[in-house]
């Protein structure tokens, strides 16, 4: 595949990826089945079954909304450049749009601010207000409660705040208190609910079904903002028994790190490690692709924060004018749906040698 034809996999609007999508597999594959989530919004299931039940690849988009467009991007590129060449064994079932409403809307959380990504809670009973005690000290700069009316202003009090909690705890405990995910603030940041939001209600259900109907699985999740820039890294469960070094050498592949504090971040409530406690006797291996955008350097990673403050700031309580809010949009964008073409000539060789590494490695292709 060339670059103008990948290119051409990835869309701007909801509805057009929605579109896309269907026709891609329901032209040569069959129908997309269409779940209803909220007001024209479904998460959208395309499966082909196996003709055994031996091996399965699950992927999945759009957990986090807006990052859903790069997913179903890559998708795209799945569908035109490995479906075909899948042998007919082997299960395949893709997601579009997990949570589609943020995707339409172009925010990462669902209709309820809930990050999905912090509500596949195996207990709801750890979901308690003391869960993440970081969260609530640095509230003052994660959500201020007020409209974003002055650009300067806000730019002052944002680098004032920072910089004062920095001092006080430094980068890597505001990084935990805000990534952990929280219980407290429905209109904070990784809010992570208090029970399974109808898309992850869903989406269990889903796995139930399918995970115990084959032998083995392997699931990737598609996602965007984190890590090195313009680096697509293969982040691993704290739960997985291989090291990132292995993987490394079993996949081909030198981005790869686990989701734990010392490789990566620890998390609340997230999926992968969510498929791993649900299902410890399977032979699996789940994991996301995140590709990294504004950097994980202490400027990007400040970018980063920002971006998501004022993105918040602006749904909850509003801007000034409508150019502000356009500026908002447009930062946050950079960060989730980066559609340049760097963005594009980055993330295409690494997609496929992933994919390559990881398909060949548990043998779903030679
Ligand atoms: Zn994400």
């Amino acid at each position: 595949m060339d670059l103008s034809n990948f290119k051409s996999g990835f869309a701007s609007d909801y509805e057009t990826s929605r579109t896309m999508f269907r026709e891609a597999c329901g032209k040569q594959y069959g129908k997309v089945k269409a779940l209803p989530i909220i007001d024209d919004c479904t998460i959208d299931l395309f499966c082909r079954e196996g003709t055994d039940k031996k091996k399965l690849l699950f992927i999945t988009s759009g957990q986090h909304g807006i990052e859903g467009y790069v997913g179903a991007g890559l998708i795209q590129c799945f569908i035109k450049e490995y479906l075909p060449n899948l042998d007919a064994s082997i299960g395949i079932v893709l997601i579009h749009g997990m949570n589609s409403w943020g995707m339409k809307h172009y925010r990462k959380t669902n209709e309820h601010n809930v990050d999905l990504n912090r509500n596949f809670m195996v207990d709801f009973t750890k979901a308690a207000a003391d869960a993440n005690p970081f969260y609530l000290k640095a509230a003052k700069l994660f959500q201020p409660a007020r409209g974003y009316r002055h650009a300067f202003l806000e730019t002052i009090r944002f680098v004032g705040s920072t910089v004062s909690l920095l001092m006080k705890m430094g980068m890597g405990n505001i990084e935990k208190a805000m990534t952990l995910g929280q219980f407290v603030c429905d209109k904070g940041l990784y809010y992570g609910g208090h029970e399974d939001e109808p898309a992850t209600a869903i989406m269990k259900a889903l796995y139930q079904e399918y995970f115990t109907k084959y032998e083995e699985v392997i699931l990737l999740d598609m996602h965007t903002g984190y890590g090195p820039a313009n680096h697509m890294s293969i982040v691993n469960s704290r739960f997985e028994k291989q090291s990132s070094k292995e993987m490394k050498e079993n996949f081909q592949y030198p981005d790869v790190v686990k989701s734990d504090a010392q490789e990566f971040y620890e998390i609340y409530g997230d999926e992968i490690d969510y498929l791993y406690q649900t299902f410890p006797d399977k032979k699996m291996y789940a994991a996301t692709f995140e590709f990294g955008t504004l950097g994980n350097d202490i400027m990007g990673y400040i970018r980063t924060l920002k971006a998501i403050v004022n993105e918040n700031q602006a749904y909850f309580y509003g801007t000034g004018n409508e150019r502000q809010k356009q500026s908002i949009k447009e930062a946050y964008q950079k960060l989730y749906q980066p559609m340049d073409d760097a963005f594009y000539q980055a993330i295409y060789p690494q997609f496929v040698k992933a994919m390559d590494g990881i398909l060949k490695y548990y043998q779903y292709i030679k």
